[in-house]
Protein backbone atom coordinates (compact mmCIF):
# COMPACT_ATOMS: atom_id res chain seq x y z
CA UNK A 1 0.00 0.00 0.00
CA UNK A 2 1.88 3.40 -1.38
CA UNK A 3 -0.78 5.74 -0.49
CA UNK A 4 0.23 8.96 0.85
CA UNK A 5 -2.17 10.52 4.02
CA UNK A 6 -3.56 13.04 1.67
CA UNK A 7 -4.80 10.12 -0.81
CA UNK A 8 -5.52 8.12 2.37
CA UNK A 9 -8.03 10.90 3.54
CA UNK A 10 -9.40 11.47 0.07
CA UNK A 11 -10.43 7.40 0.34
CA UNK A 12 -11.73 8.22 3.34
CA UNK A 13 -14.00 11.04 2.54
CA UNK A 14 -15.01 8.69 -0.66
CA UNK A 15 -16.46 5.80 1.40
CA UNK A 16 -17.47 8.03 4.57
CA UNK A 17 -19.52 10.29 2.40
CA UNK A 18 -18.95 9.68 -0.96
CA UNK A 19 -17.30 13.09 -1.66
CA UNK A 20 -19.46 15.42 -0.20
CA UNK A 21 -18.66 16.69 2.99
CA UNK A 22 -21.19 16.00 6.12
CA UNK A 23 -21.13 17.49 9.84
CA UNK A 24 -20.50 14.65 12.17
CA UNK A 25 -22.14 16.76 14.96
CA UNK A 26 -25.49 17.79 12.56
CA UNK A 27 -25.93 16.06 9.68
CA UNK A 28 -25.80 19.08 7.57
CA UNK A 29 -24.17 19.00 4.30
CA UNK A 30 -23.54 22.83 4.04
CA UNK A 31 -20.10 23.13 4.47
CA UNK A 32 -17.05 25.09 3.86
CA UNK A 33 -13.66 23.78 2.78
CA UNK A 34 -10.69 25.33 4.57
CA UNK A 35 -7.91 25.51 1.80
CA UNK A 36 -4.86 24.60 3.71
CA UNK A 37 -5.69 21.39 5.52
CA UNK A 38 -8.31 18.51 5.18
CA UNK A 39 -11.36 20.25 7.36
CA UNK A 40 -14.29 21.43 7.31
CA UNK A 41 -16.51 23.98 8.77
CA UNK A 42 -19.93 23.42 9.07
CA UNK A 43 -22.47 26.56 7.98
CA UNK A 44 -24.97 25.55 10.22
CA UNK A 45 -23.81 24.51 13.78
CA UNK A 46 -20.73 26.15 13.04
CA UNK A 47 -17.98 23.67 14.20
CA UNK A 48 -15.16 22.29 12.16
CA UNK A 49 -14.61 18.45 11.55
CA UNK A 50 -13.07 16.29 9.60
CA UNK A 51 -13.65 13.60 7.95
CA UNK A 52 -12.16 11.20 11.21
CA UNK A 53 -14.42 12.63 13.43
CA UNK A 54 -16.32 9.90 14.87
CA UNK A 55 -14.98 7.00 13.21
CA UNK A 56 -12.36 4.53 14.90
CA UNK A 57 -9.29 6.85 13.12
CA UNK A 58 -10.52 9.95 15.40
CA UNK A 59 -7.39 10.96 17.57
CA UNK A 60 -4.98 8.75 17.05
CA UNK A 61 -1.63 9.53 15.96
CA UNK A 62 -1.25 6.45 13.76
CA UNK A 63 -0.95 7.31 10.01
CA UNK A 64 -3.97 6.72 7.83
CA UNK A 65 -2.20 4.31 5.84
CA UNK A 66 -1.62 2.00 9.02
CA UNK A 67 -4.68 1.66 10.02
CA UNK A 68 -5.75 0.50 6.37
CA UNK A 69 -3.04 -1.80 6.19
CA UNK A 70 -4.54 -2.96 9.78
CA UNK A 71 -7.82 -3.69 8.72
CA UNK A 72 -7.17 -5.80 5.80
CA UNK A 73 -5.06 -7.73 8.50
CA UNK A 74 -7.80 -8.37 10.38
CA UNK A 75 -10.19 -8.68 8.23
CA UNK A 76 -8.47 -11.27 6.59
CA UNK A 77 -6.71 -13.15 9.22
CA UNK A 78 -9.83 -15.91 10.06
CA UNK A 79 -8.18 -16.50 13.69
CA UNK A 80 -7.64 -12.92 14.53
CA UNK A 81 -4.36 -11.60 13.89
CA UNK A 82 -1.89 -11.38 17.12
CA UNK A 83 -0.68 -7.96 18.47
CA UNK A 84 2.41 -9.46 18.16
CA UNK A 85 1.86 -9.79 14.76
CA UNK A 86 0.31 -6.79 13.43
CA UNK A 87 3.05 -4.50 15.53
CA UNK A 88 5.58 -6.11 13.09
CA UNK A 89 3.56 -5.87 10.01
CA UNK A 90 2.70 -2.43 9.90
CA UNK A 91 5.77 -0.77 12.39
CA UNK A 92 4.25 -0.05 15.31
CA UNK A 93 4.77 -0.63 19.22
CA UNK A 94 2.73 -3.55 20.84
CA UNK A 95 0.35 -1.11 22.99
CA UNK A 96 -0.40 0.05 19.84
CA UNK A 97 -1.19 -2.66 18.15
CA UNK A 98 -3.32 -4.15 20.69
CA UNK A 99 -5.50 -0.71 20.78
CA UNK A 100 -5.62 -0.36 16.84
CA UNK A 101 -7.27 -4.32 17.15
CA UNK A 102 -9.39 -3.66 19.78
CA UNK A 103 -10.63 -0.63 17.88
CA UNK A 104 -10.97 -2.21 14.54
CA UNK A 105 -12.92 -4.88 16.60
CA UNK A 106 -15.44 -2.26 17.74
CA UNK A 107 -15.88 -0.99 14.56
CA UNK A 108 -17.01 -4.16 12.98
CA UNK A 109 -19.46 -4.36 15.33
CA UNK A 110 -20.34 -0.84 15.16
CA UNK A 111 -19.93 0.12 11.39
CA UNK A 112 -19.68 -3.10 9.75
CA UNK A 113 -20.86 -1.01 6.30
CA UNK A 114 -17.93 1.36 6.93
CA UNK A 115 -15.09 -1.41 7.38
CA UNK A 116 -16.69 -3.71 4.94
CA UNK A 117 -15.59 -1.10 2.23
CA UNK A 118 -12.10 -0.94 3.48
CA UNK A 119 -12.60 -4.30 2.23
CA UNK A 120 -13.88 -3.79 -0.88
CA UNK A 121 -11.43 -1.24 -1.81
CA UNK A 122 -8.15 -3.62 -0.89
ZN1 LIG B 1 -22.89 20.97 11.85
Amino acid sequence: MTLNNDECITLLEQIRWGGKPKCPYCGSTKATAYKSERRYHCNECFTSYSVTVGTLFHKTHVELQKWFLAIRLVLNSPGGVSVRQLAKEIGVNKNTAAYMIARIREAIADEPQLIKRFAEIQ
